[in-house]
Parts: C-alpha cells; structure tokens; sequence
C-alpha cells in the first residue's frame, strides 16, 4: 500500500491559527453520512457530512503533511470505497476510531500547506450539518514555522525508551498468550480489490485463535485490542508487557499487487535490525506505517537508537525464543495450512520489539490474491489455520517446559 516509511513526524497542535481550528458545538453521538473534496491546488476543500454539528479539533502535522480532524463519538457510515481519489492538495483520506470514543479523519496532502479555515456548519434547508475544512498550499518554511508555532496538545511519551517490568506472576500460572489482531479502526491496513480490509480479516482470525487456545484450557488469552478500535504500535508492545505475556502474536494479512495470482499464502516474520531480504524490510516499512497513516507521532531516530541499546541484551534471549516459536508455525502451517514460503523472514517490525516478550508477526496470506482473499475470509480455512497456529503455541510451549521443568 504505502512503501515508504517516515523517520520523523512531527505533531504540534496550535490552539487558534492557520494551522489549528477549533469548531465547536453540542457533543452528541454524530453518524458522518459521506465525504468528498472539492477545488484545486490554489485551494483545496474537504467537506463530511454529518447528521449533526460536533465539535472537531483540526490540526496539521508534517512528515508525512498531513491533517488530522477529531471528534467525540462519530459514528462513520461513508459509502463503500471513499477517500481514494486524488484532488487538488488532498491524495487520499481515511476515517475511524482512533480511541474508544475518539473519531479521526486522517486526510493525506502533497506537500506543504496551511489550513485556511476549518469549521462546522448547522444543517439548514435540505443540507445536512456539515465539516469543511479549506486547504491552501504554502512553502516548506512556512509550513515549519507553523507547525514550530504551535504547542502540543499534551506532553507525549511516544519516542522514550522504557522497559516496563512484567508483573509477578505464580509459578504455576498458566502462559499468557498476547494475540495482536493488526491495524484497526481509523487505520484499515491493506484491503482486497473487493473491499474486504485487513483489519477485519485478521480480527475475526485472532478471535478464532484466542476461543481454541481457551478451550485447550492451558493458556490465560488476551486480544490488544477486539473491536475496531485504533491501537499504536507502542500500545500493542506495552499491552503484551503489562499482561506478563509469554508469547505475542501480530496477525496481518499482505497485498502485493505486483503478482496478483503468485503470491499467496502465510509467511512467518521476526524482529531484526537487518532485514532478510528486500520483501520483508519493504513489508516492515508498510507495517510500521500504521501509526503515520493514524495520525499520531513516530519517535525519532534517536530515541529508538537509544532503546536498541537498552534493550540489546534482554533481547537476545528473546530473539532465540521468537525465531523457535516461529519455526514452529512455519511447521504447523507447512502440513496444515498454506504457507508462502517455509523460509523465515525478519525486518524491523516495531510491533516485534517487545525486550522480554518473544514476538512473531504472522501473515496470514495476500489480500491482493482472489484466492487468497476466498480463503481468509471462508469459516473453514480460518478453523483449519487455527487450529493449526495454536498447535505451534503447543509446541512452543511444550518445547519451553521440556527445557526448564522447575
Ligand atoms: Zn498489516
């Protein structure tokens, strides 16, 4: 979907200016009923309906440019298919949860720009209430000197290196099995040419998975997160970490448009710093994507030069206990499923970076394939799968107990 990743994003929110407006009304459960964009490149206009007024907080963000609209409570009922046509500044735009209770529009723009005007009118006449946001274009510069101006909305954490420490658990505690069912809410990951969305997909997989691990009885199962909610990279980290997990699962499902028919089936990817193969650091670039295509700031270089560092010796250990689980996926999968390739793959997959948590990202096979997409969406095959990839957790486990018995 998108190739490239973004070493710095900036987020700055300026309470009134050019880059920051406040529209404000009656905050009452809202239905957002359609949107379009409208002008060209001198002036850009974004316009959603709604069925009420709503208060929004509009602001830009840089690197990739970018306006972020948020409000409480939005419920979105778009038609099928919208926000992919280019039009003046505007190249794409998306919309969803972004927290529980928190809706955000992301709308994607070509270069610098200022947010003219943004506000929200009351329906009249046979128009519904709507949000219009104006966008002009303006130099790099200026673009920067606003974004400098303006002051964030609150002190973030993103970007600060931390190992949280696992809590304490009884010796005979069962496992915790971390299962992360991919993007959601505002960000949709990739989708099939009939509109079926990764997040859906990979959801419906996890709670497949987490039912069959449950039922085995020996496993304490939790999903980070079981609705279409937005989740952050980092939250899905510190999520497995606060819960103690002895294991963490991210399931996605990949597009890879260059070979519609060939690609098919799961590919089984660990975390390392030097990619295997220019597949999978393309595949990690677009993954780790999710949290610019949401709108929220990515740390900086640094600060992730600085967790490497502090997290290189803890991780070790758990590099060895991931690359296991993995090649006891690819096993299960190889007899009982289909599988892309048998080989493993590896790149810097941020949701993988977990210290003391053993961590695999599972594709479950290519959305782009019709075949594929017949199969990630068929009750049969996701059964088949999953019980095949809660086998590997069996196995992984048994394999753990066998080594340490005391
Ligand atoms: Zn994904």
């Amino acid at each position: 979907m998108i190739a490239a990743a973004p070493a710095l994003a900036i987020l700055l929110v300026a309470p009134i200016d050019l880059l920051a407006l406040e529209a404000k009304a009656e905050s009452k459960p809202v239905v957002a009923q359609d949107a379009r964009v409208a002008g060209d490149r001198e002036r850009t206009r974004f316009i959603a309906d709604l069925s009420k007024k709503v208060d929004v907080h509009v602001f830009a963000m840089g690197n990739p440019y970018r306006v972020i609209v948020d409000a409480p409570d939005v419920s979105f009922q778009m038609p099928d298919g919208i926000g992919k046509e280019k039009r003046g500044l505007v190249t794409a735009y998306r919309y969803g949860l972004f927290a529980p209770g928190k809706a955000r529009i992301v709308i994607d723009v070509s270069g610098p720009f200022l947010i003219d005007k943004a506000f929200v009118l009351e329906p009249r006449d046979d128009q519904p209430a709507r949000l219009v946001v104006d966008l002009v274009p303006t130099d790099e510069k200026t673009f920067l000197a606003k974004l400098k101006e303006a002051k964030p909305a609150q002190p973030s954490s993103e970007g600060q290196a931390m190992i949280p420490l696992a809590p304490s658990r009884p010796a005979d505690a069962k496992p915790v099995v971390v299962l992360d069912p991919g993007h959601g809410g505002v960000d949709p990951g990739t989708s099939s040419t009939t509109g079926i969305t990764e997040k859906e997909v990979v959801l419906t997989f996890a709670r497949t998975l987490k039912t069959k691990l449950e039922a085995t009885g020996r496993y304490e199962v939790f999903l980070t997160r079981d609705d279409d909610t937005f989740l952050p990279l980092r939250g899905r980290v510190e999520f497995a970490q606060k819960k103690g997990a002895g294991l963490f699962l991210s399931i996605h499902a990949d597009y890879f448009p260059q070979q519609i028919d060939k690609a098919t089936g799961a590919t089984v990817y660990t975390l390392s710093e030097e990619a295997s193969d220019e597949e999978a650091r393309a595949l990690a670039a677009k993954e780790n994507f999710s949290d610019a295509l949401a709108g929220i700031e990515l740390p900086s270089d640094s600060d992730e030069e600085l967790a490497n560092i502090l997290i290189d010796l803890a991780q070790r250990e758990t590099q060895n206990r991931s690359v296991v689980f993995a090649r006891s996926i690819v096993g299960e999968l190889a007899s009982k499923g289909t599988l892309h390739t048998k080989r493993l793959r590896s790149a810097g997959f941020r949701v993988l970076k977990a210290p003391d948590v053993p961590s695999v990202l599972l594709e479950l096979g290519f959305l782009s394939n019709p075949d594929d997409e017949k199969r990630l969406t068929s009750e049969a095959w996701r059964d088949r799968n999953a019980d095949a990839v809660a086998e590997s957790i069996d196995v992984y486990f048994a394999k753990r107990v066998a080594r340490n018995p005391f």
